[in-house]
């Protein structure tokens, strides 16, 4: 704890905390010490320090989304994650940045400022930099931005993201960690402030996919507060099987993946890792997810969508901000919400609406869930065929220059960054994310693993494999 506590103050210009709860943390990890001198520790995770994304609500400890709109807002109680690994004794650190309410690829669109990658300051980034890295660092990728950089920086040993499109495993590869996305309803959302309900998935951060196994065997199971976690657990999970044989598992490719924007170096690795399958005695077959290439489109309408309906609870009358404007309840309302919410969330709100109008409704809504389903159906339908896992890209290419990455808008970013992550999402099935190498710059690229649902066990194997 006290180690994460000096890399935390080491690793400040990185900005991925926005709260550090140093006292909380050294008060658990003393009890925690106690515990472990007696012999009874509480279960794998006693001691262990932890960090959150600033989108899940910790008792007593500050949760801002990011936005100005939460900036002073104390929460009264635990997201259910939350609480299961304070059951087991594990340190909360604090709390991480990230974009605002999640919207976004690349933790730059925070009010406290933007995320900045490790690997910017390492040899042989630092070396081959033209500029010097306070003006030539790149992206930590996002949302869950400030999650990814405190566990690449040693400034914690695992942490939650959020993922409703990617934003775990976005910046699990480019931050060069392991980044879980477990299937949809695997694990509990009560207390993960919403951005798409019927996305939203708690993600895990870890240095290596048997931590990544060990958090998601405590965090999984029903919860009485969230109507879509599953009563019967299909996949207990505890330690991953060490009798697994890799022969026994068939890859597929899907063709789909290979998109415009992919970079060389990503799709060399790609292929290294589909070959390194078939040398080992792996099936490695291409396979067609037809439905992949309106996938981005109908994501992004789904989202807004649920954004609208999301963001109507943030009014200046129940939580955060509030307008000194008092005029009219009308023109509080306005200002408090154009004061609170950042150009991103303003315009997804904006769109959100636009897509619910009566008018608008089947054309844009309705066609966008039809969409969904024949997605899920593709997905279906490879691994019915006997396929178990599939092998994709995580990003389009290793991390961008911040510079570079602002000139685009969020819609545009977004579009490129979660090509190859929001399918799962649209699907609800498990997805990881795990580093393979570093391409030319030093920068890390990861490779994304995709599995049936309910199948997170077979896929964090797999994934323990590539490692
Ligand atoms: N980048 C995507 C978006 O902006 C995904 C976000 C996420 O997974 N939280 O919606």
């Amino acid at each position: 704890c006290r180690k994460c506590l000096n890399r935390i103050k080491k690793t400040q210009h990185l900005n991925a905390y926005i709260t550090v709860s140093e006292e909380l943390a050294l008060k658990q990890a003393n009890e925690a010490e106690r515990r472990l001198r007696k012999g009874v520790p509480k279960g794998p995770l006693d001691g262990i320090p932890f960090a959150v994304k600033d989108n899940f609500c910790t008792e007593n400890v500050r949760t801002t989304c990011a936005s100005n709109m939460l900036k002073d807002y104390t929460p009264p109680y635990n997201a259910t994650v939350v609480q299961k690994l304070l059951d087991q004794g594990a340190v909360l650190m604090g709390k991480t940045n990230l974009d605002e309410f999640a919207m976004g690829s690349g933790s730059v669109d925070s009010a406290f400022g933007p995320v900045r990658n490790p690997w910017s300051y390492e040899a042989p980034y630092r070396e081959r930099s033209v500029a010097d890295p306070e003006s030539d660092w790149v992206i930590a990728g996002g949302s869950s931005g400030g999650s990814a950089v405190a566990v690449a920086s040693l400034a914690s040993f695992f942490s939650l993201g959020s993922d409703t499109g990617g934003s775990t495993r976005n910046p699990g590869a480019l931050c060069g960690v392991v980044a879980l996305k477990p299937t949809y309803g695997l694990v509990s959302r009560h207390g993960l402030i919403p951005l798409v309900n019927s996305m939203d998935v708690p993600g895990i951060i870890t240095r290596c996919v048997s931590d990544a196994a060990t958090v998601l065997g405590v965090l999984q199971g029903h919860d009485v507060k969230d109507s879509t976690t599953v009563i019967d657990d299909p996949s207990p999970l505890t330690d991953l099987p060490d009798d697994f044989d890799i022969r026994n598992i068939r890859v597929g490719i899907p063709k789909e993946y290979h998109g415009p924007g992919l970079s060389q170096e990503t799709l060399a690795q790609w292929t290294r890792v589909a070959d390194m399958f078939e040398r080992a005695g792996v099936q490695v077959e291409q396979v067609s997810l037809p439905h992949t290439q309106h996938s981005i489109v109908c994501y992004h309408v789904l989202c807004h969508a649920e954004v609208a309906s999301n963001m109507a609870r943030f009014d200046g009358l129940e939580y955060g901000h509030r307008s000194e404007v008092n005029s009219s309840t009308e023109a509080m309302y306005a200002t408090t919400r154009h004061e609170g919410f950042n150009d991103v969330v303003r315009g997804r709100i904006l769109s959100g609406n636009y897509f619910l109008l009566k008018q608008n409704y089947e054309r844009y809504f309705v066609k966008a869930q039809q969409v969904r389903r024949l997605i899920a159906e593709d997905f279906r339908r490879v691994f019915g065929s006997g396929v178990d896992v599939l092998l994709t890209p995580t990003t389009p290419s290793d991390a961008v220059r911040y510079a570079d990455f602002v000139k685009e808008d969020n819609r545009t970013r977004s579009a490129q960054e979660d090509i190859f992550t929001q399918p799962a999402n649209m699907a609800g099935l498990p997805a990881v994310s795990v580093p393979t190498a570093l391409s030319s710059r030093g920068l890390p690229i990861g490779l994304q693993l995709i599995g049936p649902a309910f199948q997170d066990r077979k896929l964090l194997t797999v994934a323990q494999w590539i490692e």
